[in-house]
């Protein structure tokens, strides 16, 4: 990112979420993303996975300038490099665990897929909850769904927002595992936005922000 800022408009109100932000993060690193409540944390995960724009600056993903890309550019260079992870998990309701797993890997037209989406459920735990409906998992199970979801392009780069936020102790361990073992086995870059410190503590760098600012960078 260089000089990135966002600034929020809503009527002819605007709010200046990020302020002149800069940072790289290296390929196949461990970073976390800390700072209090409503500091930006999300908003700058989403501008650094092209699920969002900034305002003003620049942002490049392996080297891909995303300013300027239209829509279906910026999806193509998703379904390329990233996986995420939402805060609220955002499984599809009416779609059973491994049909929400299979749905983005339909879409990016890609075959085995079922086999695949039960391989990645499998290694997540919850080859035996694939028929469950949303409604019917725990909120750990249903972050595991988002997970093995998040999985299925082999992303070279992983953004998790709050992915132990929700999680008792034991599962959040589990989860934990999960992204780190992704790191270590496939190099996968992980850049998370975390209120946890303990797992903030296991990445090698963390970004602290406060009031859309870089305070503290390591
Ligand atoms: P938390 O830790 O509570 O999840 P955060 O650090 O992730 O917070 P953001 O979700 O990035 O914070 O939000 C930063 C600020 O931007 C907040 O004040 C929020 O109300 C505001 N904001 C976020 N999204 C929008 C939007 N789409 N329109 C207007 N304001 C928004």
């Amino acid at each position: 990112l260089h000089d990135v800022s966002k600034i929020y408009k809503s009527g002819d109100r605007t709010l200046k979420v990020l302020d002149n932000i800069s940072f790289s993060i290296e390929t196949g690193s461990t970073v976390s993303i800390v700072g209090p409540s409503g500091s930006g944390k999300t908003t700058l995960l989403g501008l650094c996975a092209g699920l969002d724009r900034s305002t003003t600056g620049t942002v490049e993903l392996h080297s891909t300038r995303l300013n300027g890309l239209t829509e279906d550019q910026l999806a193509a260079v998703r379904n390329q490099y990233v996986g995420f992870i939402f805060q609220n998990f955002q499984l599809l309701p009416t779609l059973t665990a491994l049909e929400n797993v299979m749905v983005p890997m339909e879409l990016r037209g890609e075959k085995n897929v079922k086999s695949r989406a039960l391989d990645l459920l499998d290694k997540v735990g919850l080859a035996e909850r694939s028929h469950h409906y949303p409604t019917q998992l725990s909120g750990g199970e249903q972050q595991r769904v988002s997970l093995a979801r998040a999985f299925s392009n082999q992303p070279q780069i992983l953004f998790a927002d709050e992915p132990t936020g929700n999680l008792d102790a034991e599962t959040s361990e589990k989860v934990v595992k999960l992204l780190f073992d992704l790191n270590r086995e496939a190099g996968t870059t992980l850049v998370v936005v975390t209120h946890d410190l303990e797992l903030a503590a296991k990445t090698q760098r963390i970004i602290r922000i406060k009031g859309g600012k870089i305070v503290e960078a390591s």
